[in-house]
């Protein structure tokens, strides 16, 4: 059946100098024909066209058309864009008039996208890296989602895929010809090939989440004791009013929440309730929150006022790399030369140089530019199952290759959704087909 033709607005809503009117199918370029009146312009070049509303032969606009004929496209079928004047009127206009063509419809959410996937123009993780790279706020989350929209991901996957194929193929032949008198080592040979799998995964989820925080932000909790000036330490760093700050301990009774760019990376700067014994239930809950995200933190930022002891609490709750602060350091004159950092959010003293500090803190955990990282959740949860089956292939081996083969089956499919290559039996039966038995 002839998929549809689809059309839509692909430059951003609103009033803008351009807009970019994308249709993608098999009636993509009489469509454009029809607008324009003319033949199709070269492919790929752009020319200056006049669009004209194909009922009435009004004048719509005057912009640029661009032909891609398929499959050099984007969605792999045939596409044409229409550069147009930026106005919600005129998109309007030549959205509809593209809607009078036959066979033309509005795109749905994220189908030119479907449509390139579809046609193998980029595979599952391309298309999140594609995501990601449209959403990337950040330089960080901008280098991250390139990499993973140019392949990098893909990659380390499909690598990953195709080893488990070959160790899979190995395994089955065992399976499948028993009595051909193949060397019984055949399975042992998947063994070392599995291993090296399951560390290689290791190793891939061992990866502090940098890849997940790039995503969706480093997260950094303000913990302290009531009144130490935690809020207001919140709101000088991230410069404008975000908590409310007050003289009556305990007011931050739940966790609140800023999002900054430091360093590129996008961060999450929580301030928390104040950790002492809470006089009701309420603040106990706060207590409790504050507590939980302290935890989960990838950073705490530790606040004592200057000259106040550090309370049990809050140094069984800071982890070495943490960054410890004295606050209020324009209540003293003369300044201790002990190594937490002195700060004060009134005057300002010292908050620069707590920023550098946070700063180089977030650098040092995201980054790192080697390999490819884990970005998603989706992935991580598919590459901890994939290894959960490697890991009980691995000793399966020795009680026989059936055991095992479900198992190497599992993985390879968990990594195969990875990019959304699940044929997994068709490529079993091609690589088997050529196997060499016995020879
Ligand atoms: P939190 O309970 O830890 O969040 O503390 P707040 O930020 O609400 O501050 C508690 C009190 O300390 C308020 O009265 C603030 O005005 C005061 N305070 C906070 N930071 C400073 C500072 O740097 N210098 C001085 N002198 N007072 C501060």
């Amino acid at each position: 059946m002839k998929p549809d033709t689809i059309v839509a607005l692909a430059s951003g809503a609103g009033r803008a100098g351009v807009a970019v009117i994308r249709l993608s199918g098999p009636n993509a370029g009489a469509t454009l024909q029809t607008l324009t009146a003319r033949e199709l312009p070269k492919p790929r070049a752009a020319t200056r066209e006049a669009f004209c509303d194909p009922r009435t032969g009004l004048s719509l606009d005057d912009g640029l058309a661009l032909w891609f004929p398929g499959p050099h496209s984007f969605t792999g079928e045939d596409v044409a864009e229409l550069h147009i004047h930026g106005g919600p009127a005129v998109i309007a206009a030549v959205i509809d008039a593209c809607l009078s063509q036959p066979g033309v419809r509005v795109a749905e959410p994220g189908e030119y996208t479907r449509r390139a996937f579809e046609n193998g123009k980029l595979d599952l993780a391309e298309a999140e890296g594609l995501a990601d790279l449209v959403d990337a706020e950040t330089e960080g989350q901008r280098r991250q989602a390139l990499r993973q929209r140019r392949g990098a991901l893909s990659a380390v996957y499909e690598g990953w895929r195709s080893k488990l194929i070959e160790a899979a193929a190995l395994i089955e032949a065992e399976i499948d010809f028993p009595d051909e008198d193949l060397p019984g080592a055949l399975a042992l040979r998947a063994g070392p090939i599995l291993q090296a799998l399951a560390d290689d995964m290791g190793r891939h989820l061992d990866d502090s989440h940098r890849g997940e925080r790039i995503r969706d932000g480093f997260r950094i909790a303000i913990i302290g004791p009531p009144n130490a000036g935690k809020s207001s330490l919140l709101n000088a760093l991230a410069q404008r009013e975000a908590a409310i700050v007050s003289d009556i301990p305990g007011t931050t009774r739940d966790v609140v929440e800023v999002r900054l760019v430091l360093a590129g990376f996008p961060v999450w700067l929580a301030d928390t309730a104040g950790l002492r014994e809470a006089a009701d239930a309420i603040e106990a809950e706060g207590v409790r929150r504050a507590l939980e995200r302290a935890e989960e933190a990838d950073l705490r930022i530790a606040v004592v006022e200057i000259g106040h002891e550090v309370p049990t609490e809050l140094e069984a709750a800071i982890r070495d790399g943490d960054l410890l602060v004295r606050s209020k350091a324009d209540r003293v004159a003369a300044h201790s030369s002990g190594e937490m950092l002195e700060v004060s959010a009134l005057t300002g003293i010292g908050l620069k140089l707590l920023h550098t500090q946070i700063e180089e803190r977030v650098a040092g955990a995201l980054g790192r530019e080697e390999a490819p990282v884990l970005t998603r959740a989706r992935h991580r949860r598919l590459v901890e199952e994939a290894r959960a089956a490697l890991l009980r292939a691995i000793p399966a081996l020795d009680l026989g290759p059936e055991l095992a083969a479900e198992d190497v089956r599992v993985a390879a499919d968990q990594i195969g959704r990875l990019t959304g290559r699940i044929d997994v039996e068709d490529l079993l039966g091609e690589i088997f087909s050529s196997f060499c038995i016995g020879k």
